[in-house]
């Protein structure tokens, strides 16, 4: 495909507002596609080079990116910056400038995706001395050859960030809109929707069953991309052999799996009124981490999918040295160790592992221990469809000796008491409370059920729960605030229901300095002019945000408000959060944001309020 005819595509999608109408255009792009460039042209679509669990990203900072568009449209590099800071997008920037070219293209051959993707999978491997020319002149390159619209994205890409709104959710519907027809022919689908028509009127027929069937296709890809995390791959896939290729997606050690979740409840009672007999484990308040072996191979990913194998050479070695398994894929909360106190460190200092610096001393300093709690795949077979007790008894059988991995502090049973008790004793000890699992469900990837139900110390008179909000604009500040530009945020609950941000919360609260310069530094990079597609809010803030950090707030309690969009009904009223103060950033994607069925739920809840008091 020409890089001309990608970025018509994207353009369309830009000016377009509705989520129906931008899955639509999606769904054309990606049908015109070739067999092996539509992998490309999904990361592309998302800012990436490769599947998300790469990493994989273009690495050129605004400052080599404006000097390149300067070099290619022969303006002096001020005049770019200046450019910029007037309208706040670098894709504008090079779109202007290569309109009133002061020089001659020096490249008169089209761009083609294969040729401008290739350009940055180069710019993103080049490294070492004298890199920064090198990258300076293949970004260059592809500005000089490019035509008004193509270098509006060109430039925009390496910032990891298109603009255009186009999440995994939009890209698994338009693959759904372009395979159902296929998915259709197999009869056992057909009927399956038909069943759940029968009685619906004659006249909506046509279009519901539509409908359902493209929503059923979307929730086969979702399944298969909560095992294997690569988009471009699952496109490919489809793309080459239709739905059968689509079923032929396993699980494989190296490819993350969507982290199952956890519901919340308020007390043991309610926990065993749900799940009778069960298991209840201790829960560690560290970070979590799946870790896949093959053979010798270790590869460690964090909850959001990142590669953090680097990060870790202690866990590395411990599951060389422990696990007794060729291949595996496992689960399990990993906490720094002191071997001093013999006791486990608070989450502030397990943090401090997160690092890309000093790695080795700080392994030294605060050596990690993992708590094992969940298998998924063992030498060659898939165990997420087996009940928790059965994987619960593989992973106690493959660790080995030593003292780095070990399992879950757990007991079964159905008596609240004996809950009561093991959640005081977790306490006691210094962690954050249980979480409860249902001894027959299945691996539930990617999704929050009850088959995980977690319950944490609360607080008198305080919701039993954080809640983690989006930041989709901020308000200036006034006073003391003046000189961080940043008074007060905006905050929106994630809706899966249309793949959207819905106002929640104007946060003022909870904010220190030091917060306040970290939100300053990183709001300004991500401001834009308008509200970006998937935003619903209609409190205007002084700057809009493309969603892209998470904050964990508390807040007293959830109330019901006319001005908030979160889970607005008929009347026009939605959910808002009272007295809410911002305690930390979480490392979260904005799509893993508490959603609005969640708030929904907490504030049902809420209304029959047993405040659970830990002194119980
Ligand atoms: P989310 O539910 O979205 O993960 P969160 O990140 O705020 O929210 P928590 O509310 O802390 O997570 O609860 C779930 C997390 O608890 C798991 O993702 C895991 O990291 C951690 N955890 C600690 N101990 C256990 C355990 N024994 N079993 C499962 N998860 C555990």
């Amino acid at each position: 495909m020409l890089f001309s005819e990608l970025v018509a595509y994207f353009d369309r999608i830009e000016s377009v507002s509705s989520r129906l109408d931008m899955t639509a255009i999606l769904a054309e792009m990606l049908s015109k596609a070739g067999g092996k460039e539509i992998r490309d042209i999904v990361y592309f679509s998302q800012g990436m080079l490769g599947p998300k669990h790469t990493g994989l990203e273009a690495g050129i900072g605004e400052g080599l990116l404006e000097q390149g568009i300067a070099k290619a449209t022969g303006y002096t590099k001020e005049e770019v910056v200046r450019l910029y800071k007037q309208v706040g997008d670098l894709g504008y920037v090079a779109e202007k400038l290569a309109s009133g070219r002061k020089q001659t293209s020096l490249f008169s051959g089209r761009l083609t995706v294969e040729k401008v993707f290739g350009n940055f999978v180069k710019i993103a491997e080049t490294g070492g001395k004298g890199s920064q020319d090198s990258k300076l002149g293949m970004f260059a390159e592809l500005i000089n050859s490019a035509g008004k619209l193509e270098a509006r994205y060109i430039a925009r890409f390496p910032l990891g960030n298109l603009r255009l709104g186009i999440g995994d959710p939009t890209i698994m519907d338009a693959l759904a809109l372009n395979y159902v027809e296929e998915f259709l022919k197999d009869k056992k689908n057909m009927a399956g929707i038909e069943a759940a028509l029968r009685e619906k009127n004659e006249e909506k027929r046509k279009e519901e069953f539509s409908r359902r069937a493209r929503q059923r296709l979307r929730e086969t890809i979702e399944a298969k991309y909560n095992i294997f995390s690569d988009l471009g791959e699952i496109a490919e896939r489809l793309k080459a052999k239709g739905i059968k290729g689509l079923e032929e997606i396993r699980i494989v050690p190296g490819t993350p799996i969507r982290p199952t979740l956890a519901e919340r409840l308020s007390s043991s009672e309610e926990i065993v009124e749900k799940l009778g007999n069960c298991a209840v484990e201790q829960k560690y308040d560290g970070f979590r981490l799946q870790v896949h072996k093959d053979r010798n191979n270790v590869t460690i990913f964090s909850r959001q999918s990142e590669n953090m194998t680097g990060m870790f050479p202690d866990l590395v070695e411990a599951v060389r040295r422990q696990m007794k398994a060729e291949r595996v894929i496992f689960e399990g909360e990993a906490l720094a160790y002191s071997e001093q106190t013999q006791q486990y460190f608070p989450f502030q200092v397990t943090i401090q592992r997160k690092r890309k610096y000093d790695i080795a001393e700080k392994a030294e300093e605060f050596p990690l221990r993992m708590f094992a709690f969940d298998v998924m795949y063992l030498n060659g077979k898939d165990l997420m469809g087996k009940p928790f007790r059965d994987r619960r008894e593989a992973l106690e059988k493959i660790i080995g000796e030593g003292e780095a991995i070990a399992l879950t502090k757990s007991i079964e049973t159905s008596d609240p008491k004996k809950i009561d008790a093991f959640f005081m004793e977790s306490i006691e000890n210094g962690l954050e409370g249980i979480i409860a699992k249902d001894l027959d469900a299945p691996y539930i990837a990617g999704a929050r059920k009850f088959a995980w139900i977690k319950l944490k110390r609360s607080y008198r008179g305080e919701l039993s729960d954080s809640i983690d909000v989006t930041i989709i604009g901020y308000f200036k500040g006034r006073g003391k605030r003046t000189q961080f530009g940043i008074g007060g945020l905006l905050t929106a609950a994630y809706d899966e229901e249309d793949d959207s941000f819905k106002s929640i919360a104007k946060i003022g609260t909870g904010m220190n300095e030091e917060m306040l310069s970290e939100l300053e530094e990183k709001l300004s990079k991500i401001a834009v002019k308008q509200k970006p597609g998937r935003v619903d809010s209609e409190i205007e803030p002084h700057v809009w945000v493309k969603p892209s950090y998470v904050i964990e707030v508390r807040a007293d309690e959830i109330t019901r408000s006319p001005l908030h969009t979160a889970g607005r009904d008929k009347e026009g009223t939605g959910y808002a959060l009272r007295f809410p103060r911002m305690l930390k950033f979480r490392e979260k994607k904005p799509e893993e944001s508490t959603t609005v069925k969640e708030i929904i739920a907490m504030f049902r809840k809420q209304a029959s309020v047993q405040v659970y008091q830990a002194e119980k």
